[in-house]
């Protein structure tokens, strides 16, 4: 695989949240702040500088770890990476917010773990993503169906980015938390999508109207 071909961890992240989203920020380089990125700014401050540390139970921590895989050609960095006594890694990603389930978290932390299985061989069937505002953890177990999810992922990520299509909007509550709706106008956009179906079903009689 080329190099130009790898795909940031983070594009799936946003394509399992809005596949529109992955491709502004991924292929336009479309960027906005919002109070949700400054908060996961704020709660990436000390994850962002590389080091390594002692840890509970005999763990090392290291944290800002650059991570890679030739297999699915993903590339990106771990907020932590704790490392077992028998040196299993377990992949740490910090989110703000409160403890709560969301699929695209667990895709982006699935694809950490894969990366670091390929890195040093080493089997890693669980990984948790740290809620800062909670202060809890949730594991995450790494399962073949998540695995699948990935990879799918992956596939649909670098073919969108290949096309260079942009991807309709979701207008849905998603887009209230995102910061790229100015930039982005479901709302203005779905409308038009609305409007253009109107006309063209306006003299069709199998329309009903
Ligand atoms: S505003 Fe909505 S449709 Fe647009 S990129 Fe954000 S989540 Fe996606």
């Amino acid at each position: 695989m080329e190099q130009d071909e790898y795909i940031p961890l983070s594009a799936l992240e946003h394509w399992s949240y809005c596949p529109r989203q992955c491709c502004l920020i991924h292929a336009e380089q479309a960027f906005a702040e919002n109070i949700h990125t400054l908060r996961g700014q704020a709660v990436h401050a000390r994850t962002d500088v590389p080091g390594v540390e002692g840890g509970y139970d005999g763990r090392r921590i290291a944290r800002a770890v650059p991570l890679w895989s030739d297999g699915l050609g993903l590339v990106g960095k771990s907020d932590v990476v704790e490392f077992l006594p028998d040196g299993t890694p377990y992949p740490v990603e910090y989110k703000h917010g409160k403890k709560r389930e969301k699929r695209h978290d667990d895709i982006q932390l699935a694809a950490q773990a894969i990366c670091l299985e390929e890195m040093t061989g080493k089997a890693v069937p669980h990984g948790a993503i740290y809620h800062a505002s909670s202060r809890r953890r949730r594991e995450v177990a790494i399962t073949v169906e998540l695995r699948e999810a990935v990879a799918t992922c992956v596939a649909e990520v670098r073919a969108a980015l290949r096309e260079w299509a942009l991807p309709p909007p979701l207008n849905d509550r998603r887009c209230r938390e995102c910061s790229l709706i100015e930039l982005c106008q479901p709302a203005v956009l779905a409308e038009r999508e609305k409007r253009r179906l109107l006309a063209g079903s306006l003299f069709d009689p199998k329309a009903g109207i």
